[in-house]
């Protein structure tokens, strides 16, 4: 399959990374929203969150709560987003979690 997460994940393409562990891969956006944006992914090919496995989801979340426990966003605060669908949004269609904070963050929900 032709997926540009899969090739992120599995090392066949470079990124820029910020948490490894053996099921999950965080690494910088592209083009930034935030100060720090980040993605979270599972390794394993998903293309939304309602095809995950219950395992799935947790090992994304885990390591998205592991890498902020080094992070300055753990006590300044932080937003994770997830994009799903034509509507949502979505253009990559491998699941991700942005995880956005660095500076105070606008306009979303308030
Ligand atoms: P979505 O719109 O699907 O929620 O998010 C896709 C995200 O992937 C966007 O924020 C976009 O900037 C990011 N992105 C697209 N192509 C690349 C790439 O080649 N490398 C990285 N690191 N991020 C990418
Ligand atoms: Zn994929």
């Amino acid at each position: 399959m032709d997926c540009l997460f899969c090739k992120f994940a599995n090392g066949e393409l470079e990124t820029s990374k910020v948490f490894e562990s053996s099921s999950v891969l965080g690494f910088k956006d592209i083009n930034p929203s935030a100060k720090e944006h980040y993605l979270f992914i599972h390794k394993n090919h998903s293309e939304n969150i309602l095809s995950m496995s219950d395992g799935e989801v947790s090992e994304v979340f885990l390591g998205i709560k592991e890498f902020l426990e080094k992070s300055p966003m753990k006590d300044n605060g932080f937003r994770i987003v997830n994009n799903t669908g034509k509507e949502g949004g979505q253009t990559i269609f491998h699941t991700h979690f942005h995880l956005l904070g660095g500076e105070q963050l606008k306009g979303f929900g308030h």
